[in-house]
């Protein structure tokens, strides 16, 4: 079910702008992998592209094995979870977990059965008919995420999905996603310029700066040996 993740030599140009620059990282199966670094320094733009949503300039990026340019849409088998929700306003909890699967050609008793048991595991099962207006801002965000467990991803792709949250939510949210990681076992990148989501999420973090990557290491290899004068500002370690 889950895939690996591996990323060799990957450069990614917006007309003149470089954006990453010979980016190489290998994620393995099942790892929780935080990337970590401050505003604009091309977070989204790799997750996009790990995603197969932002063409490839140069390098090569591949999920279980196979480059993502040869695998169709349909069989990425990668969700991406937004930190605005992107919920469709018109449909109840239970259709915009479904949609997507419909899309696929799910059978409809399977959809059922995922959204029912997606619903129960995020405590939003008493939701399902109620449209996203009704709902708080942390039951929007559980329904994104809903949204990406029924479609059983080899990979969950999430960015910054806490940071529409207030403090307590982002807590509580962010020990529901570490839970949710051991339940499923799903390789997981979690993007996010929050030091303490990193240091208490990830297996492993990739510390981003200026296009490139400056560290790949622990929670405490991170914290107790920064690699860079960038990476202590950032972690707030001893330099
Ligand atoms: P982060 O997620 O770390 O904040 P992004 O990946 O969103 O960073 O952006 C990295 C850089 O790429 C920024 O300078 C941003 O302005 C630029 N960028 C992102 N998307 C586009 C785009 N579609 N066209 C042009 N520039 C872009
Ligand atoms: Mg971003």
């Amino acid at each position: 079910m889950s895939a690996s993740i591996d990323i060799h030599h990957l450069t990614k140009r917006f007309g003149a702008l470089t954006v990453l620059d010979d980016i190489s990282l290998a994620i393995e199966d099942g790892e929780f992998v935080v990337f970590l670094g401050p505003s604009g320094c091309g977070k989204s733009t790799l997750l996009r592209m790990i995603a197969g949503l932002e063409a490839v300039n140069e390098g090569e990026i591949a999920l279980g094995g196979r480059r993502i340019d040869t695998l169709p849409p349909g069989e990425r088998g990668v969700a991406m979870v937004f930190q605005s929700y992107a919920l469709y306003p018109h449909m109840t909890v239970r259709q915009n977990m479904a949609f997507g699967l419909e899309n696929v050609g799910t059978p409809r008793d399977e959809i059922a059965r995922r959204t029912d048991a997606a619903a129960k595991v995020l405590e939003i099962d008493h939701l399902l008919e109620r449209k996203p207006q009704m709902l708080s801002g942390g039951q929007r965000q559980r329904v994104a995420i809903g949204r990406a467990i029924v479609k059983e991803p080899r990979a969950f792709l999430f960015d910054e999905p806490l940071s529409n949250l207030d403090a307590a939510l982002r807590g509580r949210t962010r020990l529901e996603l570490a839970q949710l990681h051991q339940r499923l076992g799903t390789t997981m990148i979690f993007v996010t310029h929050d030091q303490v989501e990193a240091m208490t999420l990830a297996d492993r973090i990739v510390v981003m700066h200026d296009r490139r990557i400056e560290q790949i290491g622990t929670p405490m290899e991170i914290y107790q040996r920064p690699a860079t004068k960038f990476v202590a500002g950032f972690v707030g370690a001893p330099a």
